[in-house]
């Protein structure tokens, strides 16, 4: 009989302890265990002589699962992450699984695997153990004579000498070592299958390939800094063959669920004979499963995935690529809040292989890691296939506009429609408008549940708050003065979509946002009713700014990207000027030149400048003096602790004892006065938070660990709260 430690999908940072009959399955193995009432999955991390509880106490594992068991490196990275994101770790272990694991029938291939001894074990002396360690004595000697044991010959020494084996691993005595018994490595015939026609790579092109594949078998991190249409990809796609024809497997991590389709077409096109598995959280659970089996047994040359494919095993791992490294969705907002870049770059390390960051507008945190010399830093200047679009401000000051859109963002409309040309107006809000207001009192419409305005649906006739989803119908008359002239302010997408549909009678619009795109495959329709040119132009939010490529799209108008310049929100510019270059990246990507009309109030703010000069390098200096100045990130590392409640007062009362809890006595780390958060209350539950701050990392960590600690001792009556750590919101 022997003990497993199991780390089960829950909040309580603890492992649990089960009896499993004679041979237990190694850590990383999936088991499914009685916890509470309910059977749960549960993945074995350690293996005991001795429980923690009492043996009346102790149950069972009901089963062990045929699914091969998590690799070293995955276990190590989920332990990384439980620890630096201050995460119980049955919720860090799950955070990247399918969860249809636990219905995996034992089809599935069953791996085997071989112990080793490492160095280090070998260097033990015979007699490193005394006489009455008596299966100790045996298992060494069993590997020095032999210096691979399979299970087989374990279970011939003893019962327990595969958990003494396993015990061993964490001693770094011992290896354990996948026999390559699945599948046979990646084809190496893709040279034959390539299409005839490849580009030439530009210098520029060739120097990246270059570098990062002399670095292929060690671990460095590099910055590939390349605007949209600049080859980025060419790049990815020349490495990721080199390493599949090596044998070895390729991850490419991309932001958006909705570009990884798009991504593989062009990867399968390119190498038919490269097998391709998908992960991401859209995908049925059976082929999410299958994917992740595929990756896991070696069958795949390349996964492509979201934010949680950085939790795929991947015993071949070759090449990590992380594309539009900026992009905020790499970081997980709940459960475990893991920054799925930065968990790449520790996967890269511990596996000795190069991760490229790939990125028109870098963060600042990985721009600053690069002009420091702690990534490499390879630039991408020019389009290879396309000109450099042209991007223009139109100072709306004493300008007239029909619904925000100016006379001259309207002519260049015409202008593409004449020519049968595409336009994109960009605008990063929908509805119609996003306030409904009384002129004569000042009331505005507002939600009950939430801290927010509700925003006005013309298409649905409601107000709809975009933080709790909560509709209500028009109102007729202002509910405080009875006035009947209600006003729409400001603009959303659908007062643009109406106002375009009016001045361009005959032209085909669509808009394109979260309201329009909710049906299933409704997004993939209309990007095929775009490239088929049965739409003159498009109304869009963000979804349209990243990564789509739609040849005849040769103008975008920004409606107004002003609101953000002078926000409180430290990240507001930086994330300006990322979000305006990717959707300026749409306009002339084929042969056509493009054009980008940025409209604003404030044409000599050093955003729109250095945006002019397509000069984010100058601009991400700017703003990293800015930063280094106010003591901001990346020079110092922030932590929040969010807390939320019916109770307002709970929240702020929890928030204080958290403060009071901090034990902060000369240490390197500054705590904030609690403070409401930015929308204060959100579907009933009100929001607070407390930011802590170091300039440095390992003082932010001890500190946060014993803080977490500390706070899970209490039980705040009705209060949730989570720590954020590296947090991109406040
Ligand atoms: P990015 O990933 O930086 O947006 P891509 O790699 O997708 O850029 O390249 C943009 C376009 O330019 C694609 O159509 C691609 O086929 C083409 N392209 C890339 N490199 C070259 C090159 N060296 N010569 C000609 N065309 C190229
Ligand atoms: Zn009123
Ligand atoms: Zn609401």
């Amino acid at each position: 009989m022997a003990i497993v430690r199991v780390a089960v999908d829950c909040p309580v940072d603890a492992l649990f302890d089960y009896r499993v009959a004679a041979e237990p399955p190694p850590a990383g193995g999936f088991v499914v265990v009685p916890f509470g009432r309910r059977r749960v999955l549960g993945l074995v991390l350690e293996h005991a002589q001795r429980a923690t509880v009492a043996d009346h106490r102790l149950r069972d594992v009901e089963r062990v699962l045929a699914v091969p068991p998590l690799p070293a490196d995955i276990l190590a990275l989920i332990r990384f992450a439980a620890e630096y994101y201050q995460c119980p770790i049955g919720q860090a272990a799950f955070a990247g699984l399918p969860t249809r694991l636990g219905r995996v029938r034992e089809a599935v291939t069953r791996t085997s695997w071989t112990y080793e001894l490492t160095p280090a074990g070998l260097a033990l002396a015979r007699d490193h153990f005394p006489p009455r360690a008596a299966l100790k004595r045996r298992l060494l000697e069993a590997f020095r004579a032999k210096p691979a044991l399979d299970r087989g010959d374990l279970a011939a020494i003893s019962a327990r000498a595969s958990a003494l084996a396993e015990a061993w691993i964490g001693e770094g005595w011992v290896a354990r070592r996948e026999t390559p018994a699945v599948e046979p490595a990646g084809k190496t015939s893709i040279a034959s299958a390539r299409p005839p026609v490849l580009p030439t790579l530009t210098d520029e092109q060739r120097a990246a390939v270059a570098a990062i594949a002399a670095s292929l078998g060690t671990f460095s991190a590099w910055l590939l800094e390349g605007v949209t249409g600049s080859g980025k990809t060419e790049v990815y796609f020349r490495l990721i063959e080199q390493v599949a024809a090596a044998g070895r497997q390729s991850l490419l991590m991309v932001p958006e669920i909705n570009l990884t389709p798009q991504l593989e077409a062009r990867l399968r096109e390119r190498f038919p004979a490269l097998r391709l598995a998908s992960l991401h959280s859209n995908l049925a659970e059976g082929e999410r499963m299958a994917n992740w089996l595929a990756a896991r047994q070696g069958r795949a040359d390349v996964v492509i995935g979201t934010r949680l494919s950085v939790f795929t095993p991947m015993p071949r791992l070759g090449f990590v690529v992380v594309d539009e490294e900026h992009d905020a969705s790499f970081k997980q907002q709940e459960g475990l809040r893991y920054c799925a870049r930065d968990l790449a770059i520790f996967l890269a390390r511990l596996r000795g292989v190069p991760v490229v960051l790939g990125s028109a507008t870098p963060s600042l945190e990985t721009y600053h890691n690069a002009r420091t010399g702690k990534f490499g830093h390879l630039h991408l200047a020019r389009r290879p296939a396309a000109g450099r679009p042209d991007i223009r401000l139109l100072d709306l000051r004493g300008h007239t506009r029909q619904a925000g859109i100016s006379d001259e963002a309207l002519r260049a409309v015409e202008a593409r429609l004449a020519r049968g040309e595409q336009s994109l107006v960009f605008l990063n809000r929908r509805g119609f408008a996003p306030a409904l207001a009384c002129g004569a009192c000042g009331w505005s419409a507002a939600c009950d549940r939430c801290n927010a305005r509700l925003v006005w649906h013309l298409a649905d006739a409601v107000l709809r708050c975009h933080y709790c989803g909560h509709e209500e119908s028009l109102p007729r008359r202002c509910p405080v003065c009875g006035n009947q002239d209600l006003k729409g302010l400001g603009q959303g997408t659908q007062r643009i979509e109406q106002a375009l549909s009016q001045r361009f009678a005959g032209a085909r619009i669509l808009r394109i946002d979260r309201d329009s795109t909710r049906r299933k495959h409704a997004w993939r329709a209309m990007q095929d009713d775009i490239r088929a040119e049965r739409v003159d132009i498009l109304v869009g939010t963000q979804m349209l700014a990243k990564g789509h490529d739609f040849p005849k799209l040769t103008l975008v108008v920004v409606v107004d990207a002003d609101a953000a310049l002078f926000s409180v929100d430290f990240r507001a510019a930086e994330r300006v000027f990322q979000q305006l270059m990717q959707v300026a990246g749409r306009a002339g990507r084929d042969r056509l030149p493009g054009e980008v009309l940025v409209q604003t109030q404030f044409p000599d703010h050093p955003l729109y400048r250095a945006l002019v000069r397509q000069d984010y390098r100058s601009y991400a200096d700017e703003l990293l003096a800015e930063r280094s100045r106010a003591g901001f990130p990346p020079f110092v590392h922030q932590a929040i602790l969010r807390a939320e409640s019916q109770s307002e007062a709970a929240v702020m009362r929890f928030l204080a004892h958290a403060a009071s809890l901090s034990g902060l006595d000369g240490e390197d780390v500054v705590l904030y006065d609690p403070v409401p958060a930015s929308v204060s209350k959100v579907a009933g539950h009100h929001r607070g938070h407390l930011l802590a701050q170091s300039a440095s990392r390992a003082a932010m960590q001890r500190f946060l660990s014993r803080w977490r600690a500390a706070l899970a001792q209490g039980k705040p009556a009705r209060v949730r709260w989570a720590l954020d750590v590296d947090p991109l919101e406040l």
